[in-house]
Formats: structure tokens, C-alpha cells, sequence
């Protein structure tokens, strides 16, 4: 497997570790967005959340909400994106489920979830709707 995260996993890449336990680990984006970007992952190797093991899911958002109150007891922003991207047409470019983490600011220059795509569907709520039954 020559995935990075499971060589920062391993520590034969290393990395600013954030928060750890059995079945996860966090760490500082290399590439930041905002101060404190952290990213959080399964230890075990899964390219997206569809691949991940039901039961690691639990201790993955936990790991999400203890990073969270890290970083919001140290840094103390005003906010937080939370999400990840799932797949090449989402964004994804490391083949390994990770949760970005961001600390927000008031006025910081960033948007909402809702200006990562414009993109509405040609049909309605209603018909959307109909295809998920
Ligand atoms: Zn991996």
C-alpha cells in the first residue's frame, strides 16, 4: 500500500499529531487553509467512508468532536467548516477517508459549505425527491 496517510499513520512520515487514539488519528493539514486545519482519519486504510467498516465510523466523529473542542479550547475561533470529500469529482485527492477540521474567524475571507458548488439540479425538490424512495 503506497498510500501517505498510512506512512504519517505509521510515522514514517511525520506529522503534527493533534489528537490520537485506537482507531484514529489527527493531524495538521500540511497545506493549511486556516490555522489549526486538521485532518482526521481511520487508522485502518479506507479510500472513502464507503469503505470504511461500520463500527470505525463511531470512533471516526468522535475523533471529529474531540478535535474540535482542541482546537476551540487553544485557538478559540468562531466557528468551524467541518466535511470531507468524497471522490475525485468532489475534490479528494488523498485515496484515504479524511475529515478536514477548520477553525473559522469572523470576516475571514472563507464561505459556507454552500460555495463549494452551484451547480442545482434541472429538476425539483419534489422530483429529487421521488428518485431517493
Ligand atoms: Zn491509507
Amino acid at each position: 500500500m503506497n498510500c501517505v496517510f498510512d506512512k504519517i499513520i505509521t510515522g514514517e512520515i511525520p506529522s503534527h499529531h493533534v489528537y490520537e487514539d485506537d482507531h484514529t488519528l489527527a493531524f495538521l493539514d500540511n497545506f493549511p487553509h486556516t490555522k489549526g486545519h486538521t485532518l482526521v482519519i481511520p487508522k485502518v486504510h479506507a479510500e472513502t467512508i464507503f469503505d470504511l467498516d461500520d463500527a470505525i465510523v463511531p470512533h471516526l466523529y468522535l475523533a471529529v468532536k474531540k478535535v474540535m473542542k482542541i482546537l476551540q479550547e487553544k485557538l478559540n475561533p468562531d466557528g468551524f467548516n467541518v466535511g470531507w470529500n468524497h471522490n475525485s469529482a468532489a475534490g479528494q485527492a488523498v485515496p484515504h477517508i479524511h475529515v478536514h477540521v477548520m477553525p473559522r474567524w469572523q470576516n475571514d475571507g472563507g464561505g459556507s459549505m454552500h460555495s463549494i458548488v452551484k451547480n442545482p439540479p434541472k429538476i425539483n425538490v419534489e422530483e429529487v425527491s421521488k428518485l431517493l424512495k
